[in-house]
């Protein structure tokens, strides 16, 4: 059976077809792919172009890989392929290549598509009772290379024991946060809820120019969580709005009572706000005016970050414009990753863009061309950032040699263990002291 879209083989049929394509003595690879944030790519294009999309990375799939035993398609925006007899430098070969095709940009009518996609492998050497348990193997790596945000990810048994973990993880946590939805602000108040700051540096005067926002969980079993894992729950529960306010608040008043620097200015705050947050007009709208106005904080120091991991549809810029007026600032975050129209960089009404981490990640790693293929990108994003007079601010800087990459390309604002991880509260004052001098 195929794939009504694409002509390649549909999840079922690529299961049955490998079992019966392959023989316990031909060694053999199962490579699967998955288009990051698909569901938000379909969205934002709407269901017509999103097939196209799809259609466009099957044929290229054909054409690019004409030596694969088996193409499938498993569900929206994932790919499978099924190799036979590859050397170990083959599948890595082939991991480029799927990489360089995959990643190129799609020109669809007067839109040009960057797309982004993360890849997990199975080898048959790992020793599966079937086929089944090698692709299935596969996608267990693809997910591990999705939460770990790498691009690639080899499958080996640790990660089933990794995912299970972190299933348990996750239920505590849906467990824990509904029993403490309805007495959250109990939760903020014991401390359970708390933020750190990691400074965004102006790399050419030194001085630190804000403090990003960023929330932690701690547990009270557990410990101190990521805010990656609990998020996305809190999302799903419906309480992000509430610990979304107690976030802006909580960095407003912090933020208002930050020393100056030398140059007698105060170090401005960044918030992250989720895509929820966005929903509600009315309600980010007093939220923020609340904040500001408790807190007394200027609001030009106030800056809000959102993410483009979904259209950002003709209400969401009324919203933001609407922000705006109270007199703060809004960064486009994550950019690059997932759905990014360049030329929709000139619509959205924002001040700063913040290219994201993996594009910095590359950046001194041991693979040359995708060196490379970061640094024009970042080159790209930065020129084309500046004719829409935003500013850039790169995230993730590590490295010496990042940081004067990010400065040759022409990027003066720069975050990044490189300068400092996220400091807690009471460090925050120390660090600007030590940090300011002329
Ligand atoms: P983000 O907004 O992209 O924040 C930057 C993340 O990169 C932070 O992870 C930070 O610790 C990490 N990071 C910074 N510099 C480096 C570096 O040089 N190397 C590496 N490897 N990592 C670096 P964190 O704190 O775990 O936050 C993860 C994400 O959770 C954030 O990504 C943001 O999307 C979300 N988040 C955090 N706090 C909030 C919040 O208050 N509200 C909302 N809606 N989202 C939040
Ligand atoms: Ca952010
Ligand atoms: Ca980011």
């Amino acid at each position: 059976m195929t794939d009504r879209l694409t002509g390649l083989a549909s999840r079922k049929s690529f299961f049955e077809q490998a079992a019966s394509l392959t023989t316990p003595d031909v060694p053999y690879t199962i490579i699967c792919m998955k288009i990051a944030r698909f569901k938000q790519v379909n969205d934002g294009l709407g269901d017509e172009l999103g097939d196209k999309v799809i259609v466009q990375i099957a044929k290229r799939l054909q054409q690019t890989f004409p030596n694969a035993a088996l193409l499938g398609r498993m569900a929206g925006g994932n790919f499978a392929l099924l190799f036979y007899n590859l050397s170990e430098n083959e599948v890595e070969h082939q991991i480029t290549r799927l990489r360089d095709f995959a990643e190129r940009p799609i020109l669809l009518r007067r839109e040009v598509i960057v797309l982004s996609v993360n890849i997990g492998v199975a080898e048959s050497c790992s020793h599966f009772d079937d086929i089944a348990d090698a692709i299935h193997a596969a996608e267990v790596a693809l997910h591990n290379a999705l939460s770990s945000r790498v691009k690639f990810s080899f499958f080996d048994t640790q990660m089933i024991a990794d995912a299970r973990a972190s299933h348990q993880l996750e239920n505590a946590l849906r467990v824990s946060l509904t029993t403490q939805a309805t007495e959250l602000h109990t939760a903020v108040q014991s401390e359970e809820f708390f933020l750190v700051f990691q400074p965004i540096v102006n790399a050419k005067s030194k001085q630190v120019s804000a403090f990003e926002a960023l929330l932690r969980w701690r547990h009270p079993k557990k410990g101190v969580i990521s805010p990656t894992v609990f998020i996305p729950i809190a999302e799903q529960i419906g309480v992000m709005d509430l610990l979304g306010s107690w976030v802006i608040g909580r960095a407003c008043t912090l933020a208002a009572a930050w020393p100056e620097t030398s140059q007698h200015q105060s170090p401005r705050i960044s918030v992250n706000l989720s895509p929820s947050q966005l929903q509600n007009r009315a309600l980010i709208y007093q939220t923020v005016k609340r904040a500001l106005d408790k807190s007394g904080l200027n609001p030009n120091r106030l800056n809000l970050e959102i993410t483009e991991s979904q259209e950002i549809s003709s209400g969401m810029i009324e919203t933001i414009s609407q922000l705006r007026t109270l007199g703060c600032s809004v960064a486009l975050d994550d950019f690059g990753t997932g759905y990014s129209s360049l030329m929709e960089l000139n619509n959205i009404p924002i001040d700063y863009v913040k290219l994201d981490r993996s594009f910095i990640a590359s950046i001194g790693g041991k693979d040359e061309k995708q060196e490379r293929k970061a640094l024009n990108m970042i080159r790209a994003v930065v020129s084309l950032v500046d004719v829409f007079n935003l500013v850039p601010i790169v995230e993730g800087v590590e490295t010496q040699y990042q940081l004067s990459t990010c400065l040759d390309a022409g990027v003066t604002f720069i975050q990044g263990f490189y300068f400092s991880r996220p400091l807690e509260e009471n460090n925050v004052a120390t660090y600007l002291q030590t940090n300011s001098s002329e």
